[in-house]
């Protein structure tokens, strides 16, 4: 698989407060990546770096094949970091001519690149008129008229109404799925949830966590339990080294795993011991149970 960015050991601090400590991840080509962490984790100044707009305190990163030197690296990628400005009386399309101007690209690409965020028919009017919405996208369209190798964004949906942030979320994966790589930055789990398939965690400039989504933890989920056995059972589970937490709460059971188990192996185990269960649910914590659970300090299983 080509790597497209590696991060390894980046530190900025500023003056006495360190935004980004440590921080190492790779940026493989064709995944859709998430910087997520809470406002102030440091994604921005992460971004910010590897665009070079920010200087690093200390370590590394690597575009590409880490032989071309930044600047020209650059030249293949696309980001909007701050929030859309093109000027306001001209219209999308003259707008983003000054942007080829100044990229060194044909004009043959900008109605291309509208028709992919959906403004072709908007191309004439002047920007002022648009929402929120259509400015984020023409933003897109903008950073996408170089056919960029990656994507970059920070906080694409922040401020948009909810039809506007669906179009733009569904809008990222279109362009995923046609071979762009995208690294977008949010404090939303469920925008990093619905939209990446890759994710690194931030809190406070550290690394919490880097994979993919859908294995943010390692988690063989729980059984949700009745029984008019309760104590028998409570103690049996206890003492099985397939459950690494047991808890009651008004006769409910619930039982956390430490290894894969079937919910129906569970049955016929239990039934076997002389216990009848009248309610058996497996479970599996939310992304946000997780992601709270790995943010959470005194959660000892993080790293
Ligand atoms: P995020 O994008 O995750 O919200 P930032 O990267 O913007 O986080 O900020 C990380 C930390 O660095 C925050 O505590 C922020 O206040 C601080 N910070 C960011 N930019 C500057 C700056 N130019 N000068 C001083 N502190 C800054
Ligand atoms: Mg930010």
């Amino acid at each position: 698989m080509s790597e497209i960015l590696s991060i390894d050991n980046l530190t900025k601090k500023y003056g006495y407060l360190t935004a980004v400590s440590n921080l190492s991840f790779t940026i493989n080509k064709g995944n859709v990546y998430g910087i997520l962490g809470p406002n102030g984790s440091g994604k921005s100044t992460t971004l910010g770096i590897v665009l070079n707009v920010v200087n690093r305190t200390s370590g590394e990163f690597k575009w590409f094949d880490g032989t071309v030197s930044t600047h020209e690296a650059l030249k293949k990628v696309g980001a909007i970091i701050e929030r859309p400005n093109f000027y306001p009386y001209m219209s999308a399309y003259d707008n983003l001519k000054l942007v080829c101007k100044i990229k060194g690209v044909s004009y043959e690409k900008i109605d291309e690149k509208l028709e992919i965020v959906g403004l072709i028919e908007r191309k004439n009017s002047p920007f002022r008129t648009f929402s929120l919405g259509m400015k984020q996208r023409l933003a897109i369209a903008s950073a996408l008229l170089n056919d960029p190798e990656i994507l970059i964004l920070d906080e694409p949906t922040n401020g948009l109404d909810p039809q506007g942030i669906h179009q733009i979320r569904t809008l990222i994966k279109q362009i995923a799925s046609e071979g762009t790589t995208i690294l977008l930055a949010s404090h939303l789990l469920d925008e990093v949830e619905k939209v990446c398939s890759h994710v690194v965690v931030l809190r406070k400039g550290e690394k919490l966590y880097s994979g993919r989504v859908d294995e943010m933890v390692s988690s063989f989920g729980f059984f949700e339990l009745r029984t008019e056995k309760t104590t028998e059972l409570v103690k049996l589970l206890q003492a099985d080294a397939a459950f690494n937490k047991v808890t009651e709460l008004d006769g409910l059971v619930t039982a956390f795993l430490e290894q894969p188990m079937d919910a129906s192996d569970f049955n016929k185990m239990m039934y076997e011991k002389g216990i009848v269960l009248s309610h058996l649910v497996k479970r599996k914590p939310s992304l946000e149970e997780q992601f709270l659970q790995l943010t959470d300090s005194t959660n000892p299983t993080k790293n």
